[in-house]
């Protein structure tokens, strides 16, 4: 099953579910007349019912009005369904489509890379927002999430899931046009094109897509042109229901130098976060690269996976590096079938940290994690609910007191906040100390946890 056919599985047994609810027709009649048809195809407009047989067929025609009604408030907005034999379908749906989106753009000169799908985009808790926004946003352009914005660190898989979305307009909606653009050439086209006396061309370009995808905005931020041309042109589409998808290195606020009414905007749809990889999607992302290796004819021991995903999960980006480092290596230095641990060490010899003893941030991490029962991700993460800020205050106030960092690089370990924000959590934590004896017997525990 295509993640497509799930998503759409998985909206026809939600919508099956509420019409059961809703009371009207009975459980049994759905269950036999309803549940074997497939909801096929599903667009702004409309959605496609496959229907297994005759029977089906007419039960679900009688229905149309509560199918409808159900459907549209599953999806969010409204929507008219149309139910098709099975049989009929391949003429009716799948008639020869030209490929329209692919006409040459005179200043959208980003191609989409075919390799970032949603197929092979692994997901996991640290993800699954960012995944599944996207793909509702694919499946339904401009009319659930505008602009959706997806947010983090290098390295995570935001230009991945861009191109995944344009990949899959592309495939699933042939007669939409799609501009992709990194935030630098946005720039860089506007400047040219002032220059040249070609703005009204780029714009009226930019006006004629029914997506554009922009990568990395914080980089049109300080350019004062730059953001009147945008905001126009998102003005423009957002207004007349065209998708637009955004990636950036931090949530809209914090991006310094960008005009309020443009954070406002970016604020008007959805934002997303996509965080460092936990161990187990580490290991999946990992299982899925060796899977698609196909020159090479190696086993790798499950511990070696282990091992990469333990030492280099901050991004992805490094997982993929350490494992194209092994891999080069298992080549030129190992003869034998098997990639071991052994070998392992012996390739990333001097990369990762050897003395296990050694008090890191890590450590410090997973410390204050166990004891307050939260993840990495969530201490790393930009939330600011009480328990997981105090947490985060604790860590970064104990990696200050024992391992004597700098206040920006401390910041960087949790979730590359500045100094500033670092300094006012260690005050905050020493005030506490002082204030509260609770407060104090729980650092003296932690405190015990980490020399221990
Ligand atoms: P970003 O744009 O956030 O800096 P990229 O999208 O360029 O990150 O991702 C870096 C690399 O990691 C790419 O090769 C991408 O395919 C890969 N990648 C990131 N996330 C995933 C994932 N969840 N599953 C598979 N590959 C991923
Ligand atoms: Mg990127």
């Amino acid at each position: 099953m295509t993640i497509a056919d799930f998503y759409l599985t998985d909206i026809w047994n939600r919508t099956l579910d509420l019409i059961i609810n809703n009371n009207e027709v009975d459980e049994f009649v759905i269950n036999t007349f309803y549940r074997d048809s497939k909801l096929f195809s599903l667009n702004e407009a409309k959605a496609i019912i496959l229907a297994p047989d005759f029977l089906h067929y007419t039960t679900m025609n009688t229905n149309i009005l509560l199918i409808n009604k159900c459907l549209s408030s599953i999806i969010n907005h409204e929507i008219e369904s149309e139910i098709i034999l099975e049989k009929d379908y391949v003429a009716k749906i799948n008639p020869t489509l030209e490929i329209k989106n692919t006409v040459q753009n005179h200043f959208l000169k980003n191609k989409l890379n075919p390799n970032y799908t949603f197929g092979n985009f692994i997901v996991g808790r640290s993800n699954a927002h960012s995944q599944v926004a996207s793909l509702a946003c694919a499946n339904n352009p401009g009319s659930l999430y505008n602009p959706l914005f997806i947010y983090g660190n290098s390295g995570l898989g935001k230009t991945h899931l861009l191109n995944a979305i344009g990949n899959f307009v592309q495939t699933n909606y042939p007669n939409k046009k799609i501009g992709l653009i990194s935030g630098l050439d946005f720039v860089d086209c506007v400047f040219k094109s002032i220059k040249n006396g070609q703005i009204d061309d780029f714009k009226r370009e930019m006006y004629d897509l029914d997506l554009l995808l922009v990568d990395d905005i914080q980089f049109i931020a300080g350019k004062e042109k730059t953001h009147e041309i945008f905001f126009s042109v998102f003005n423009e589409l957002v207004n007349n229901r065209k998708q637009i998808c955004l990636t950036s290195d931090r949530i809209p606020s914090e991006i310094k130098g960008l005009e309020d009414r443009i954070i406002s905007r970016f604020n008007s749809g959805l934002n997303v976060n996509i965080e460092s990889p936990e161990y187990e999607t580490s290991v999946n992302i990992l299982k899925s690269k060796l899977a698609n290796q196909t020159e090479l004819r190696k086993n790798v021991d499950d511990d070696v996976l282990s091992f990469i995903a333990t030492n280099f999960s901050q991004d992805v980006r490094a997982l993929e590096g350490a494992l194209n480092r092994l891999l080069f290596y298992s080549i030129n230095f190992n003869s034998g079938d098997n990639i071991t641990l052994k070998l392992a060490m012996d390739a990333f010899k001097g990369q990762v940290q050897e003395n296990k003893n050694e008090l890191t941030v890590n450590n410090i991490k997973k410390v204050v994690c166990d004891y307050y029962g939260l993840t990495k991700q969530q201490l790393n993460s930009k939330t600011r609910t009480k328990n997981i800020a105090t947490a985060r205050h604790i860590a970064m106030y104990l990696s200050r007191k024992y391992l004597d960092l700098p206040y920006l690089k401390i910041g960087d370990e949790f979730g590359k906040r500045d100094h500033s924000t670092v300094m006012n959590a260690c005050e905050k934590v020493e005030k506490q100390i002082k204030q509260n004896s609770l407060y104090q017997k729980a650092i003296i525990e932690i405190e015990n946890l980490i020399k221990n």
